[in-house]
């Protein structure tokens, strides 16, 4: 009984995955521009990107990159 619906849940899965590949693998190609390492970060590691040491590093280094246009 149990298997059956573990088999159940991974068919559904797998449905899922096939009716959404397309926009799923869409999704894993976006890129984002991080702004102060002028780079473009797939957004599916941008988390990691965002917690690595080369990115604290210039973000600190291009800290006025934060600062508001001045439009005066
Ligand atoms: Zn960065």
């Amino acid at each position: 009984m149990k298997e059956d619906i573990k088999i159940k849940k991974k068919k559904y899965n797998d449905t899922y995955y096939n009716k959404n590949k397309d926009r799923v693998l869409e999704k894993l190609k976006v890129k984002i521009y991080c702004k102060y390492c002028d780079k473009n970060i797939n957004k599916s590691s941008y988390t990691r990107h965002c917690n690595s040491n080369m990115h604290s590093k210039n973000k600190s280094k291009n800290w006025d990159l934060d600062l508001p246009a001045d439009n005066s």
